[in-house]
């Protein structure tokens, strides 16, 4: 039980399917059979990777900044919802304003690297 506990707070859940249980990292949309493969993968390289933004193209990858905070999946998860949610033109219209994504979430959500201002 504390395995999935362990899972969860790195975004990997167990999902009911109707071929049988399967675990999902949300971060990487990856799927494991086996709670083995789960756990080797939230130790892998590939989903550090997912987590430090490196995964991001193109626009979002210049959009996204270093958050001191991607030891959080849930900022991890924001960044990713949020870049899928908001469309090319507004990214462009941030980018150009000195806008970047920072936390997804909280009260550092985005920040204005012209004025030093944050935003949720
Ligand atoms: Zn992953």
């Amino acid at each position: 039980m504390q395995t999935l506990e362990e899972l969860k707070n790195e975004g990997i859940v167990l999902k009911n399917r109707k071929k049988g249980n399967k675990y999902s990292c949300l971060g990487c949309n990856s799927w494991f059979k086996q709670i083995n493969e789960a756990l080797g993968h939230k130790q892998s390289e590939d989903n550090s990777i997912t987590k430090l933004g490196e995964r991001f193209k193109g626009i979002d990858r210049l959009l996204a900044i270093d958050s001191e905070k991607l030891n959080d999946i849930e900022v991890v998860l924001a960044r990713k919802a949020e870049l899928g949610k908001i469309g090319i033109s507004v990214k462009e219209g941030y980018l150009n304003h000195g806008i970047r994504l920072k936390d997804g979430i909280g009260s550092q959500a985005y920040v204005c690297l012209e004025c030093n201002l944050s935003f949720t």
